[in-house]
């Protein structure tokens, strides 16, 4: 379903942000991407989202090559993904239901349809009951949930999540993990950037290791670090 051909990212200042990637990305993955710091974590789920573009070599999602998607068509790509951000990133004015509705809203769904929709998002990152409290009355990992609910409510497929864990303490970030298993149990692809040792180890999934822009490692045995050898 993704297709990474010899694809790089050169920024306009020189650095390069990915260089030289092949991957590719089956439908219903559950993939980690891991690496220090200014690995090419972020540059990847960028290109992804087609915030920024591939400066040479092809990136591919249902056979579309992302460069040539014209702004005017970008919003409908970009309504395949649904996006999680480490900061949560919810608009501080609204309710958590409202949160969630005003992404159905931009796309235009009747109004029966919104309620329905965030009614389901909500129940199924466990906060009917909190729909009317504001991202400032709720915890980090209760507005991280909410913001999970934002990025699947237009029934994505594909969920992409930077770093999601990063701000929250590790009882939080264990219960965000396993709301992204439950995704992916109903089919959606996830794709989680992450530098969360414990999560990545504790439930395995593919990983691609990035350093220097390049996939180092690619292992579908799981495991944060290099795989350990077989004893015989
Ligand atoms: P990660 O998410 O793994 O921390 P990034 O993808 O953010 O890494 O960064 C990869 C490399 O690209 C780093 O060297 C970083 O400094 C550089 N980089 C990121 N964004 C920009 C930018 N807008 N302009 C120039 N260089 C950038």
């Amino acid at each position: 379903m993704i297709q990474f051909t010899n694809a790089s990212h050169k920024f306009k200042n020189g650095t390069v942000g990915l260089a030289n990637i092949d991957l590719e990305i089956d439908a219903g993955e559950f993939l980690y991407i891991v690496g220090e710091s200014g690995a090419g974590k972020s540059t990847l789920t960028k290109l992804l989202i087609r915030e920024l573009k591939a400066t040479s070599g092809t990136i591919r999602v249902d056979n579309v090559d992302l460069a040539k998607i014209s702004k005017r068509k970008l919003p409908y790509y970009r309504r395949k993904i649904g996006f999680v951000f480490q900061n949560f990133r919810l608009l501080s004015d609204r309710s958590a239901y409202e949160n969630v509705a005003f992404s159905c809203e931009c796309i235009g769904l009747p109004r029966r349809e919104v309620v329905k929709r965030t009614k389901e998002a909500l129940n199924f990152v466990g906060l009917a009951d909190r729909k009317n409290h504001y991202p400032r009355e709720l915890s980090g990992g209760e507005q991280q949930r909410v913001a999970i609910a934002r990025a699947i409510v237009n029934k994505p497929q594909i969920v992409i999540a930077d770093e999601p864990t990063g701000n929250l303490d590790p009882n939080h970030g264990e219960e965000i993990l396993r709301l992204f298993e439950a995704i992916n149990a109903n089919g959606t692809t996830v794709i989680m950037a992450t530098h969360d040792e414990l999560l990545v180890d504790k439930h395995p999934h593919r990983v691609i290791t990035l350093s220097g822009g390049h996939i180092i490692r690619d292992s579908m045995n799981g495991g944060y670090y290099l795989d350990v050898p077989d004893e015989n």
